[in-house]
C-alpha cells in the first residue's frame, strides 16, 4: 500500500469515528445549542481535525454568519473574520458556493485559492492547510454551515469518501436540529393547550377548572394544618345591561379592568379566578368568617370608585357570597355551590354580601347526590340520544333532525333535559355530556350513512361548551373516529349563549364554521340579540323559538314578528327553522310566511334514535 493510500484510509477512518460519535451525541441531544457544541467537540476531539465551526445564516440585511459553536479555535477569532454570505462580498464566494450548490465544498490548495481570502490569514495562524464546508439543510432551507479544517498535508485531506462521510454527519446534524425544533414547537403548543385549559383568555386569570383543583388542594392543606379558609363568590350586578349599553368590546375592557382591580385585593397566598362571564371567585387561605367578611368589604369598597373605560365613567356594583371550609363543607363542589347560593341570596335580598346560612343544606345534599349520579349516568351510558326530525316546508321532505338528550334513570325512568342540563352546566359536567352526545351523534350518522342516508343531526351546545377551547379538538377527534364529515352534524347554540361573546367562544364558533359545520341560533327571539349582531357571527340559520311559533295563530303581533324575522333572516342569507310546530294550522301559516324548515309534534315527537327506521316506514314524511 502506498503512503498516500494509507493516509487516505486513515482519513476515512477518522471521518467514520466522527460519524458514529456524532450519532451518539444526536441521540442524547435535548437542546439545540448543546448539540452544536457537542458536535464541534466530537469533530476535533474524536476526529482529530484542527477546527470545527458551526454558523447559521442570518437573513438580515448584512447577511452575516453568526457563529453558533466552534472547537479547536476561539469563538472570538472566528467572529473577527466577519464572514458574510452577501453577493457583493468578494470574500463570500466559497461560502455562497456551498449554499447554492447545497453540497460540500473543499479547498485543498488553500493559500492560492482567491475565494478563500477570508480564511487565509486565520488559516496561516492556525496552521490549517485545507478546509471543507457542508450545508445544514433544515426544513428544505440552508440553515447554516459546518466548516471543518485540517492540518494534514493538503493532498491527503478531504478525499471523496471522507467528504461524503462528513457530509453524512452534517445531514444527521441537520436532521437532529429539525427534530429538536419540532419537539420544541410541540412543547410550546402543549403549553398553550394546557394554559387554555386552566386560564381565562380574556382576563388571564385562572378559570373554573383551575379554581376547582386549587380548592381541592386547599381542602387537604386546611385539614393538615387544622386551619379554615374562605371562598368568596363575586357577581357583578346587572352586567348584561352594562354590556348592552357599552357594547361587547368595551364590556370586555371593563371585565379586564375589573379583574385587575380585584387582583389588588386578593391576599398574596390567595387565588382570584374567573368563573363565568361576570363572576369571580377568591380563595383566601387561613380566613375565618370575620376575615372573609373584611376582605369582601374591601373588595366591594374597592369597586365604589368608577371605572374609566375609553373615557366613559362606569359604576358597577357587585354581590358577594361567602362559604368557609370546613364549616360549610369540605368538598370543592359543595363549597362552590354554597358560596354561589349565598351570593344569589345576597342579590335577591339586595345585600352586598352574605355568608352562607345552613338553611339550604338539605337541598345542597340532594343536589350533590344528583351531581354524582349524573356523572355516573354519563360514564355508564344511562344517557340516550333522542331524535326529532326536521322537515322542509316547501318539499315536505325530511331534511335532518335535532339530537335531544334523555336520562334513562334506573329508578326514576326517563328524565327530561330541563331537569339536569342546568345543573350539568353549573358543575362543568356539561363537557362530558356534550362529548357523549356528539359521539352518539356521529355513531348514529355513521349508521345512517351506511344505509345510504346522509342528513345532518343538530347537536345542542351550551354556553359553557363555547368557553372550552378544547371542544373543537374533541369534535375533530370524534369525527376522525367515525370517519364523519361536517355534513353529518350541525350545532345549535342558544341566542343567549352567543351573546356571551367571549374571545374563546368566538374562536370556537369560527373554527367550527371553518371546519364546515352549519351553526344554528336556537331559541331565537328570547334573547336580546339583533339580526345585525348575528350577521357578524358565522351562523347559517335561525330557529324561531317555539313560544312565538305556538302563539302565532292566536296573536297578530306575534305573527308579524315571525313574518319580519323570516324576511330579515333571508335578507342576510340565513335559513329559518320554526320549532314547536304542533299542528297543521301552524304548518300552513309558516309555509305562507316563507319559513324554510319545521320541527315539532306535528311532524313527530322526539323518539329514541334507533327507532328512526320504524318511524320513517310508518310516517307520511319521506326522504328527499
Ligand atoms: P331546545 O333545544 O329548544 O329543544 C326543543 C325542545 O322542544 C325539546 O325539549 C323538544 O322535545 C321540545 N319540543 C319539540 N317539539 C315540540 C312541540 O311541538 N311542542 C312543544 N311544546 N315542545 C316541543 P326537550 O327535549 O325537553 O329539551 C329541552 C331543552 O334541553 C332543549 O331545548 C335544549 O335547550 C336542552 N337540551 C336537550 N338536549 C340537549 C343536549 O344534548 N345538550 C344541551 N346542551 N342541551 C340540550
Ligand atoms: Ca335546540
Ligand atoms: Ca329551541
Amino acid at each position: 500500500m502506498s503512503d498516500s493510500a494509507a493516509q487516505g484510509g486513515i482519513a476515512i477512518e477518522r471521518a467514520l469515528r466522527v460519524l458514529s460519535a456524532g450519532n451518539r451525541v444526536l441521540i442524547r441531544a435535548t437542546d439545540e445549542m448543546q448539540l452544536l457544541n457537542d458536535m464541534c467537540r466530537v469533530i476535533v476531539d474524536i476526529g482529530g481535525y484542527a477546527v470545527a465551526v458551526l454558523s447559521y445564516l442570518d437573513h438580515g440585511e448584512q447577511k452575516s454568519l453568526p457563529t453558533m459553536a466552534c472547537a479547536g479555535i476561539e469563538k472570538a477569532v472566528v467572529e473577527a473574520w466577519g464572514g458574510t454570505w452577501r453577493a457583493d462580498d468578494p470574500r463570500s464566494v466559497f461560502i455562497r458556493r456551498t449554499i447554492t450548490s447545497r453540497s460540500p465544498q473543499v479547498s485543498l490548495v488553500f493559500s492560492s485559492d482567491p475565494d478563500l481570502l477570508l480564511w487565509q490569514e486565520a488559516a496561516r495562524r492556525e496552521g490549517v492547510t485545507a478546509i471543507s464546508q457542508y450545508p445544514l439543510i433544515v426544513d428544505g432551507e440552508v440553515l447554516g454551515l459546518l466548516l471543518i479544517g485540517t492540518r494534514e498535508e493538503e493532498s491527503l485531506a478531504f478525499g471523496e469518501r471522507e467528504l461524503a462521510t462528513l457530509n453524512e454527519l452534517a445531514e444527521d446534524l441537520a436532521f437532529g436540529i429539525e427534530t429538536l425544533r419540532i419537539r420544541a414547537r410541540h412543547e410550546a403548543a402543549e403549553q398553550t393547550i394546557r394554559r387554555m385549559a386552566y386560564w381565562d383568555s380574556l382576563t388571564d386569570l385562572p378559570n373554573r377548572t383551575q379554581l376547582k383543583e386549587k380548592l381541592t388542594e386547599a381542602v387537604t392543606l386546611a385539614k393538615q394544618a387544622k386551619r379554615a379558609f374562605a371562598l368568596l363568590m363575586l357577581n357583578v350586578d346587572r352586567f348584561r345591561d352594562i354590556n348592552e349599553v357599552l357594547g361587547y368590546a368595551q364590556g370586555d375592557l371593563l371585565l379586564i379592568a375589573l379583574s385587575q382591580r380585584l387582583r389588588s385585593f386578593v391576599p398574596e397566598d390567595g387565588l382570584l379566578a374567573r368563573m363565568g362571564v361576570d363572576e369571580f371567585a377568591v380563595l383566601a387561605p387561613g380566613s375565618n368568617v370575620e376575615d372573609a367578611k373584611a376582605l369582601a368589604r374591601r373588595m366591594l369598597e374597592g369597586l365604589y370608585e368608577p371605572f374609566d373605560i375609553l373615557g366613559c365613567r362606569i359604576e358597577i356594583r357587585a354581590s358577594i357570597g361567602i362559604a368557609i371550609c370546613p364549616g360549610h363543607g369540605t368538598e370543592s363542589e359543595l363549597l362552590i355551590l354554597r358560596a354561589d347560593a349565598a351570593m344569589y341570596q345576597a342579590k335577591r335580598s339586595h345585600r352586598e354580601m352574605l355568608v352562607f346560612a345552613g338553611d339550604g343544606e338539605e337541598k345542597d345534599r340532594g343536589r350533590l347526590a344528583v351531581i354524582s349520579e349524573l356523572r355516573q349516568a354519563i360514564e355508564t351510558s344511562q344517557l340516550r340520544l333522542y331524535y326529532q326530525p326536521k322537515v322542509e316546508l316547501g318539499t315536505r321532505t325530511i331534511c335532518g333532525a335535532e339530537a335531544l338528550v334523555r336520562w334513562e334513570h334506573p329508578e326514576r325512568g326517563v328524565i327530561l333535559p330541563g331537569h339536569f342540563i342546568p345543573m350539568a352546566e353549573r358543575t362543568g359536567l356539561i363537557h362530558q355530556l356534550t362529548h357523549w352526545m356528539i359521539n352518539a351523534g356521529f355513531a348514529w350518522a355513521y349508521h345512517l350513512n351506511e344505509a345510504g342516508i346522509t342528513m345532518p343531526l343538530a347537536v345542542n351546545l351550551s354556553a359553557r361548551n363555547l368557553e372550552d377551547s378544547r371542544l373543537v379538538d374533541r369534535i375533530s377527534g370524534l369525527m376522525a373516529t367515525w370517519g364523519g364529515r361536517p355534513e353529518w352534524m350541525q350545532f345549535e347554540l342558544t341566542e343567549s349563549a352567543l351573546m356571551e361573546d367571549t374571545a374563546c367562544s368566538q374562536e370556537v364558533l369560527g373554527r367550527l364554521s371553518r371546519m364546515g359545520f352549519k351553526l344554528l341560533v336556537d331559541d331565537f327571539g328570547t334573547g336580546y340579540s339583533s339580526l345585525s349582531y348575528l350577521q357578524r357571527l358565522p351562523v347559517d340559520a335561525l330557529k324561531i323559538d317555539q313560544s312565538f311559533v305556538r302563539a302565532m295563530l292566536s296573536d297578530d303581533d306575534t305573527r308579524t314578528i315571525v313574518r319580519s324575522t323570516v324576511e330579515m333572516a333571508h335578507n342576510i342569507g340565513l335559513e329559518v327553522v320554526a320549532e314547536g310546530v304542533e299542528n297543521r294550522a301552524i304548518w300552513d301559516q309558516l309555509h305562507s310566511l316563507g319559513a324554510d324548515f319545521a320541527q315539532g309534534w306535528y311532524i313527530s315527537e322526539p323518539f329514541p334514535a334507533e327507532q328512526f327506521d320504524n318511524w320513517r316506514s310508518t310516517s307520511p314524511w319521506h326522504l328527499g
